[in-house]
């Protein structure tokens, strides 16, 4: 897998200040995609052990509140296997962080399914997952964390416990403590 970019202290993708980590690789092609060179799988520089240690130090101030996973396409089949070995190094060193994914699949159709790969290792990680592609006639700057009203914060321990989706609300994240 290779990445486009690492942000250190993000305050845009996720509540809190965050590490963010954009993949390369998408093969959705939103028109009006908000980063359209990582479509390209070979786009950036390669995702290597000392990258994966370089975001776990990132991660170590208390002020950071978790990890962001964006793209590209953090669920594509071929970046899976990389983003679930930094997942699970993160959850074993420092459980208390929260990472949230943002992706151009459907959490119930695509990837609780099956459809894309086995992703229940890589579902046990998330927080949150913001899911469904941009899609440019439903975009709305108001939204916060997501570009379009398709798009849905979801729960994602929640939807797991309950069989179903269930939305991640502000208010409902800030009480139950997910960061
Ligand atoms: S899923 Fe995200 S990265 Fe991929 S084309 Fe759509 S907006 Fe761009």
């Amino acid at each position: 897998m290779n990445y486009a970019t690492i942000k250190n202290c993000d305050i845009a993708n996720g509540p809190g200040v965050r590490v963010s980590l954009f993949v390369s690789g998408c093969t959705h092609r939103c028109p009006g995609c908000f980063n359209e060179v990582a479509w390209d799988f070979d786009y950036g520089e390669p995702f290597t052990e000392a990258v994966m240690d370089s975001i776990l130090e990132m991660l170590r101030p208390d002020y950071i509140r978790g990890l962001t996973l964006l793209g590209g396409e953090p669920f594509e089949p071929q970046n899976q296997g990389p983003v679930v070995e930094l997942l699970r190094r993160i959850k074993e060193e420092m459980p208390e962080k929260s990472i949230w994914a943002f992706s151009g699949y459907l959490f119930d159709q695509d990837i609780l399914s099956g459809r894309i790969g086995d992703c229940r290792e890589y579902l046990s990680y998330l927080d949150v997952l913001v899911d469904g592609p941009f899609v440019l006639a439903k975009k709305n700057l108001s939204l916060r964390f997501r570009g379009s009203e398709n798009q849905r914060l979801i729960d994602v321990p929640a939807s797991l416990a309950a069989g179903e989706v269930v939305l991640w609300e502000d208010w409902q994240g800030e009480k139950k403590g997910i960061k």
